[in-house]
């Protein structure tokens, strides 16, 4: 086994899509100009991957995950560590993690308002308020997302994640006192049930709840964690595969997963997550990393907001920068660099959601086993070598072409 080459993954995200009747009943793949995307057809080898498995809707974490070589059905535990991640929470193995709401409690702790009159301002001068906080040797990292929605984290030796939600899910009922099934539970909630007295303490009286009260408007006066969930010990990416690697993505909650991977997270300036981003520079910064990573994962999210958005024209537009970008990246790589093209999941415009269908994949690089497929679509893909795979196979089939995979078997 002697390591050799690298490899990207560059994820068009939501790229899959269905035949559109104003493109001429094509995909916003198949309708955009994308030579470098069909010269990795014609050199390379073409097929579609459903991330997860046939007919599930992938989200984008599971999707990744998957292409990172992880079973998403067995390292998901939930929602609760990878929301947190996705709000920027910098989650680390081993953690709690929680879905929390600010709501409004009177002086005997009674829920008046679960969402504490749909807060939309100040929530982050709150959460910073609660942020940093010590229990016992227990720190707590809590930040603000939309809305009257937070997500927190508890760090600390011996936390468990069995423990009862502080939030009585209705209105009219006093704030409940949290317990733990079991020991290291008991710490959690012993935690928790501090933590919410003391978020009561502090909220009370924030200038932001008195600006509120004089506008006629509930406070944000607690903190309400709900949905506790460990943040699953998944290991580095490096001690999977013996690959260095870096994560240019654009996507919160994807940076977050390569934070968790211990992957080297690279922010590259001008890449907003949206239809205006800068190609180029993400284009560039896949260049530099190449350089001094064995593996780089490239998501581009543009292709899923135009999805979402039902804008098949923008969806084009935005894939063929893709390509111009894919263009840049091919005139500047080390020798012995493997490419695979895909999305993380189809986002059609008509469905304006991540739909159950697979997505076109195209894997480039010496020693492939070139197919008859010469250009780069959902349904010419259909037609290539590579069949039909799941998320989970690409990193596999990487893994054997840069040597870095131990023979199964004599
Ligand atoms: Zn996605
Ligand atoms: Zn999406």
């Amino acid at each position: 086994m002697s390591k050799r080459g690298k490899a990207l993954i560059l994820i068009g995200d939501g790229l899959g899509d269905w035949p559109v009747a104003a493109l001429g009943d094509r995909t916003p793949l198949e309708a955009a100009q994308r030579p470098n995307m069909n010269r990795l057809a014609a050199e390379g080898v073409s097929g579609i991957m459903d991330p997860i498995a046939p007919g599930v809707r992938a989200g984008s974490d599971t999707a990744h995950l998957a292409m990172l070589g992880y079973d998403p059905f067995e390292v998901y535990t939930g929602r609760g560590p990878f929301e947190a991640m996705g709000i920027g929470l910098d989650v680390r193995q081993g953690d709690v993690a929680f879905r929390c709401n600010f709501a409004t409690v009177d002086d005997h702790l009674t829920v008046i308002d679960r969402r504490a009159g749909r807060i939309e301002h100040g929530t982050d001068q709150l959460a910073a308020a609660l942020n940093g906080m010590v229990i016992e040797d227990v720190t707590v990292l809590f930040k603000e997302s939309v809305a009257h929605r937070a997500g927190m984290i508890l760090r600390g030796p011996g936390l468990g994640d069995k423990v009862t939600d502080a939030d009585p899910h209705n209105e009219g009922l006093q704030v409940p006192e949290v317990t733990g099934a079991d020991e290291p539970s008991r710490k959690t909630a012993r935690v928790l049930n501090e933590f919410v007295r003391r978020s009561y303490q502090i909220l009370r009286d924030h200038p932001v709840n008195a600006k509120r009260a004089s506008e006629g408007l509930n406070p944000a006066n607690i903190a309400l964690p709900r949905g506790a969930g460990y943040a699953p010990h998944l290991g580095s990416f490096e001690e999977h595969t013996h690959l260095t690697s870096a994560c240019i993505v654009e996507v919160g909650l994807v940076k977050g997963i390569g934070r968790y991977l211990s992957m080297d997270v690279i922010d590259v300036p001008g890449a907003t997550g949206g239809l205006d981003t800068d190609v180029m520079a993400i284009g560039s910064a896949v260049i530099e990393a190449l350089q001094t990573h064995d593996f780089v994962l490239c998501n581009v999210k543009g292709p899923d907001v135009a999805g979402h958005d039902n804008n098949p024209s923008a969806k084009v537009e935005i894939i063929e920068r893709i390509d111009q970008m894919l263009g840049m990246i091919l005139q500047d790589i080390p020798p012995e660099t493997y490419i695979v093209v895909t999305g993380d999941h189809s986002t059609p415009c008509a469905y304006m959601d991540h739909s159950g269908d697979p997505v076109p994949l195209v894997l480039w690089g010496p020693g492939v086993r070139v197919d008859d497929v010469t250009d780069f679509g959902e349904r010419t893909a259909a037609k290539g070598g590579m069949g039909r795979i799941r998320g989970k196979d690409i990193l596999m089939i990487l893994t054997g072409f840069l040597g870095v995979q131990e023979k199964f078997g004599a």
